[in-house]
């Protein structure tokens, strides 16, 4: 039986097949039930009236009661404009046309008394509101007690008259109608702990508040209801895999022991025995373990992933370990390659340029189990790639990779899927984390190694470029190495590579003694590989890049980052760069290189640089600045399509919910108590109809 909420927005009076049509079109609203859950976006409080003189430049909106005392139309073509004093008893302000200038000139009358709404700005002293609302005062809008709901439309809808006030009224209409078809889609036990106010009416004070107080406790409830059914989502699938799938019981640690204690060249960090512990008890529970390893650059995930490879070995099984890039394959197999020959393991790599014949042996050699731990690029989860038996299946700075390409992993041990360790460096603020790899378990390095010193970040003027070099040359007599990183953004790619080759040949010229690489992303891979290595090994001193360097290349030497325009680059972006450097023993730095004119949050993000080197605090800061739908491998997630909730700012209501969902699964897993009914009965209904969870039917 199709719901009430499943009648197409056609039938609204005064809607329509067409307008409905163009309403589907621009907003995707079909049913009166999508119409419901447009929310507005933001409220304009007609509750108050400003004086003129209170009016300033910051203020979104604000509403006044006054005359016209004189109205003139000045400037010639398309600075032509309709410019009116607005006075009250205090001041006065100017109100401006430039469009309709005709028709408004017109309608306006000296002397009478009228309301006005918009948005002040401030040019000099002056302010001014630029094409506000206006309107003969009556009692009516005089004694207006509301806050007034502004809806998301678009310039298409405009044009039919299809504005913000329009789709309120055809939301009024259903609401109206809607009143008997709304179903409680909470238990009564939570809207008692968490306080919350209905869904009917909350539904009504979203779109038609009463007061401030109502439409708090209306987007409350919302929020809570939102993130709750994606956390029980979430907490839902994790359950059902950990029921469905059987890992193999990796129960052996004697390999580990023993390299531990004879072949680890450094004692681990706390959080890195707390990680291999959680990854321990994962591989031998029998069930298949999907775990994050989260920790910020230079935590020291390798060595984390390589002890818990050894768990698999020491039972006949098969490690891989998959990175993004040729050199971070390299880099990983370099790292493991001593440590797996002196415990006698067979150790492999295999990348793109892996020749025939190599490969022909590495294939035989998976095959017949001789090769234990397998190191590469993506080349390794190609389908002539067949494992005798894979056990556990290593992802390196996971968010170059995508969920395809964990499934072709997955599907490398069809016996018995192999368990899967995924790990970044991308801090990812703890609250995301749980909304987007709610499903996955994470574990946290949040210690780094003893003896790194802190990285010194300064922000430098480009004024003072000399010095900078001056500062340079002193690290490479030093025996140092540096970094300095140019943006490369693809649409202006022509522009940025002309800066970075004009600072190429500055740096030449600065320094002559020295030799200097150059990569870029318009390079051939094999070249940049090449430039790279010669970077590692040290036979230049200056590597100059774009921003290909970013992940994961470890050069212990380079002791300086400087980054160029660092005011383009976003906060994530900073960090990974800076950690590049303060790899070894001696102290490093990054040197962040602007113009004197930033944006007002370009400066936030370079003072948070300075001021601290912890991935996750700036994580937080960056997500406050850009917003949940920008962090790098969150846009295909798909849960973050959220209708009102807001990850950056309602973490409180989100743990809250997880907290909530994580609780009722525990007491009632398959929620067949009556109490729960609502629950059950919400999931059905949008299991039933297309839309997504947490939303309503
Ligand atoms: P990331 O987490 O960024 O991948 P790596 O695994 O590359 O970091 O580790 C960075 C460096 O720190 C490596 O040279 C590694 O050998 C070293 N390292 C890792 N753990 C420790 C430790 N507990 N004590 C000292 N050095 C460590
Ligand atoms: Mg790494």
């Amino acid at each position: 039986m199709p719901s009430f909420f499943d009648t197409s927005i056609e039938f609204l009076k005064g809607v329509g097949p067409q307008k409905a049509a163009l309403v589907s079109k621009e907003l995707s609203i079909f049913s009166y039930g999508d119409l419901v859950q447009h929310y507005p976006f933001r409220y304009e409080d007609r509750t108050k009236f400003y004086k003129t003189h209170e009016v300033h430049g910051d203020l979104p909106f604000v509403q006044l009661k006054g005359r016209i005392s004189g109205l003139e139309t000045i400037g010639e073509g398309r600075k032509k404009r309709l410019v009116a004093k607005f006075s009250d008893d205090e001041g006065s302000i100017e109100l401006v046309w430039f469009k309709g200038i005709q028709w408004v000139s017109k309608k306006l009358k000296l002397g009478v008394d009228y309301v006005v709404f918009g948005k002040p700005a401030a040019y000099g002293r002056k302010i001014n509101i630029a094409h506000p609302e206006i309107e003969v005062l009556t009692t009516q809008n005089e004694n207006a007690a509301f806050l007034q709901p502004v809806y998301h439309t678009s310039e298409k809808m405009k044009a039919k008259f299809l504005d913000s006030k329009a789709l309120s009224k055809m939301v009024r209409q259903v609401m109206l109608l809607a009143e008997q078809h709304i179903q409680e889609t909470l238990p009564q036990n939570l809207i008692d702990q968490f306080g919350l106010i209905d869904k009917k009416l909350a539904l009504w004070h979203i779109h038609f508040p009463g007061n401030n107080e109502l439409l708090k406790k209306a987007q409350f409830r919302l929020k809570f209801e939102e993130l709750f059914y994606i956390q029980l989502r979430l907490l839902k699938l994790k359950i059902s895999r950990i029921d469905k799938f059987k890992g193999q019981v990796f129960n052996d640690s004697s390999l580990l022991t023993k390299f531990y204690n004879e072949h680890l060249p450094f004692d681990l960090t706390g959080a890195q025995k707390r990680v291999i512990k959680e990854i321990y008890q994962d591989m031998r529970s029998g069930r298949q373990m999907n775990r994050l390893l989260q920790g910020d650059v230079g935590s020291g995930k390798t060595i984390v992933a390589f002890i818990c490879m050894l768990l698999v070995v020491s039972r006949g099984a098969q490690a891989t370990m998959m990175a993004p890039t040729e050199i971070l394959a390299d880099q990983h197999y370099e790292g493991l390659k001593d440590f797996a020959e002196s415990l006698g393991i067979g150790i492999a790599k295999l990348t793109g340029s892996s020749k025939t014949s190599e490969r022909k042996q590495i294939h035989a050699g998976l095959q017949d189990g001789s090769i234990q731990i397998l190191v590469g690029t993506h080349a390794l989860i190609e389908d002539t790639v067949q494992l005798k038996n894979l056990g556990l299946a290593i992802i390196d700075e996971q968010h170059r990779f995508g969920v395809a390409q964990r499934a072709k992993l997955w599907s490398k041990n069809a016996a018995v899927y192999p368990h899967v360790l995924v790990m970044t460096a991308t801090p990812i603020p703890r609250t995301l984390a749980m909304t987007v790899y709610g499903d996955l378990d994470v574990s946290v390095i949040d210690e780094m190694p003893k003896g790194r010193k802190p990285i010194k970040t300064l922000h430098q003027y480009d004024s003072k470029r000399l010095e900078v070099f001056g500062f340079m040359k002193k690290e490479i007599e030093a025996g140092h190495q540096i970094y300095v990183v140019y943006p490369l953004i693809e649409e202006s790619s022509k522009l940025d590579l002309k800066d970075l080759m004009d600072g190429y040949e500055s740096i030449v010229r600065a320094f002559p003694d020295y030799h200097i690489s150059i990569v870029h992303g318009k390079m051939k891979p094999q070249d940049k590989d090449f430039e790279m290595q010669r970077f590692v090994r040290h036979e230049t001193q200056i590597m100059v890049a774009t921003t290909v360097i970013e992940v994961g290349v470890n050069v212990p030497n380079a002791s300086v980052m400087v980054i160029e325009n660092a005011e383009r680059f976003g906060l994530a972006q900073l960090h990974q760069l800076r950690g590049r450097v303060g790899r070894g023993a001696k102290q490093s730095y990054c040197v962040l290189m602007t113009d004197y004119k930033l944006s007002k949050e370009a400066r936030t993000r370079l003072e948070t640089m300075v001021k601290t080197n912890n991935g996750f605090e700036i994580a937080d800061v960056d997500l406050r600045l850009r917003g949940p739908g920008d962090i790098t491998g969150t846009q295909q997630s798909g849960v973050l399509d959220l209708l009102i909730a807001d990850i950056s700012k309602d973490t409180k209501i989100l743990q809250a919910a997880r907290n909530a969902a994580t609780d009722l699964l525990e007491q009632d897993p398959d929620l067949s108590r009556p109490e729960n009914y609502n629950i059950l009965r919400h999931i059905q209904s949008l299991k039933k109809s297309v839309v997504n969870w947490g939303r309503i039917s």
